[in-house]
């Protein structure tokens, strides 16, 4: 298992649990998740669907794309909800693949001060929406 949360220059990741290559090997970009994804309908995009996503993890991963505030915008408009996940034939495990994803923006992407406050105020009351009802 890899520790290190050294960056890696090659790929834009750094070495703490990257998405994996063989889980999006496992893709065949046939699109059939496309019509179920909420965050590819509302906003029509490739680059906001999971195999457009997908194609950005391999991106970054083999150092063509470069993860930045473009890139990692695209990880942060998936809702999470993983429709995907049971509308693909090939059974892509896209649940691991965000969640490695995501905890690497939020380790190599720095956040601006609106937006961190943004996300605190939102995760301390999504959670427990008693905490904001009063
Ligand atoms: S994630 Fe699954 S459904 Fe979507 S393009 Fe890839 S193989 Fe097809
Ligand atoms: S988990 Fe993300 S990529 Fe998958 S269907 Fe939901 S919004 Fe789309």
């Amino acid at each position: 298992m890899q520790t290190s949360t050294v960056p890696n220059l090659d790929t834009g990741f750094d070495r703490q649990n990257p998405p994996d290559p063989k889980l999006i090997d496992a893709c065949v970009h046939c699109g059939f998740c496309l019509s179920t994804c909420p965050s590819y309908r509302v906003l029509g995009t490739e680059m906001d669907s999971p195999r457009g996503r997908i194609y950005l993890m391999d991106g970054i991963n083999t150092g063509e794309i470069e993860l930045n505030a473009t890139s990692s915008q695209h990880f942060d408009t998936c809702l999470g909800c993983l429709s995907c996940v049971t509308t693909c034939p090939s059974g892509v495990a896209y649940d691991q693949l965000i969640e490695a994803t995501r905890s690497q923006v939020e380790r190599n992407q720095e956040r601006s001060l609106p937006e961190k406050l943004l996300r605190k105020l939102i995760l301390r009351c999504f959670p427990i929406p008693i905490a904001c009802a009063g």
